[in-house]
């Protein structure tokens, strides 16, 4: 096998991974509920797919600008304002197909061999795998649920060394659903400010869902002196349920941007044209239907922390953000070899669920509650059932 180095450093992604062998064994006629990945089950508004529609009868099937079409940046500089309080111009604004590939580029244009990137843990699982890709070392964040997954400044402070490159952040984040107030925001500005050489990349995709009543913030939007070394990841997957048209947008200082271009246009070129185009329909739309999907995600959290938390041997604290649970299984472990057995055991059962370890964890597994509460009454049934 002609593997090259870079890759034999990575392993699949686990989400996906579970997600197609659910998808699999439903194929063939299992019984199985998917809850493995992150993506919302509500229908993508009827006016993205119009404007999607629009686009192929307009004949937009050709190559766009790698970073986006006009439209599209503007758009997406309208979200940042909007959304984000980034005040940006179309020129610190790049897009992409997905999130995951702006922050795959970013990672590679600018991480060299010996770099540290500090991954706060548990994290997405694309995080570390990415690093490792473009060379450098991950040096995880310890977080644990009685600190509500949140790392502090002063675990900032003594994380930093002089090989600090990155510091990853997400908020909401995947896969606990943590989110970091302004204050503690505040805090880790502080820290970061005494470490000019720190870069930091800030994944908002969950920003619209928010459980809590303080509303989301943005480190750059907390700490706008810091604005030239922060790259913001944000997109339309989880905001609009669009995760199959594959657009994510950032923006971060010009050199950055332009970095990622510049790899962009060696890999895959520009967006698709039509998942831009319904991009911007649903950036430049109407935007209410959100407060509906978050009192609805609101309600399935309740739903699900309740019936975990009801489950002998399982516990979850409530997440604030995101549509994730990150369940603690650890006086069930005596049963199984790891977490990985854990998950099989319960995909056994019919509820197809990721592994802790795939997100830095341990003994436990993450629950999307992105689906209805008629089939996340019937997983926790089912999970009841497996672990009784
Ligand atoms: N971000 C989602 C998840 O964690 C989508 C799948 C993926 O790319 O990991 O489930």
């Amino acid at each position: 096998m002609m593997i090259s180095e870079a890759l034999k450093r990575i392993a699949p992604s686990r989400t996906t991974a579970m997600t197609d062998r659910a998808t699999q064994l439903r194929a063939e006629g299992r019984d199985i509920i998917s809850l493995s990945v992150g993506e919302p089950d509500f229908d993508t508004p009827a006016h993205v797919l119009d404007a999607a529609r629009a686009a192929l009868d307009a004949g937009q099937t050709r190559y766009t600008p790698v970073g986006g079409t006009a439209a599209m940046k503007q758009a997406a500089a309208l979200h940042f304002r909007r959304d984000l309080g980034l005040d940006v111009p179309v020129s610190q604004v790049t897009v992409s197909a997905g999130g995951k590939q702006a922050i795959f580029h970013a990672l590679m244009a600018t991480v060299s061999h010996g770099d540290d990137v500090l991954v706060p843990s548990p994290w997405w699982v694309s995080y570390p795998e990415i690093v490792r890709f473009a060379g450098g070392n991950v040096v995880p964040i310890l977080t644990n649920a009685a600190h509500g997954f949140r790392f502090t400044a002063g675990e900032l402070e003594s994380a930093i060394t002089p090989r600090t490159q990155w510091l990853m952040l997400n908020s909401p984040g995947n896969p606990t659903g943590a989110v970091y107030p302004a204050g503690m925001l505040r805090a880790l500005a502080d820290v970061l400010r005494r470490h000019p050489r720190v870069l930091v990349l800030s994944d908002d995709i969950y920003a619209p869902l928010i459980y809590a009543d303080e509303p989301h913030t943005t480190l750059a939007a907390i700490a706008p002196d810091l604005a030239d070394r922060i790259l913001t990841v944000s997109g339309v997957s989880k905001s609009h349920a669009m995760t199959g048209f594959r657009i994510g947008v950032a923006t971060g200082p010009e050199w950055l941007i332009q970095a990622m271009e510049r790899l962009q246009s060696h890999s895959s070129g520009n967006p698709c044209s039509i998942s831009q185009a319904a991009a911007v329909a649903a950036f430049t739309g109407p935007q209410d239907f959100l407060a509906d999907w978050r009192a609805t995600f609101k309600a399935r959290r309740d739903l699900v922390v309740a019936g975990v938390n009801a489950v002998p041997g399982l516990s979850c604290p409530v997440p604030d953000g995101a549509f994730y649970l990150f369940v603690d299984a650890t006086p069930l472990m005596d049963r199984f070899k790891d977490d990985e057995a854990l998950a099989l055991h319960l995909l056994d059962h019919g509820v197809a669920v990721v592994a802790a370890s795939a997100f830095g964890g341990r003994n436990g597994f993450r629950i999307s509650f992105a689906a209805a509460e008629a089939t996340l009454r019937e997983a926790l049934a089912r999970i009841a059932a497996a672990l009784s």
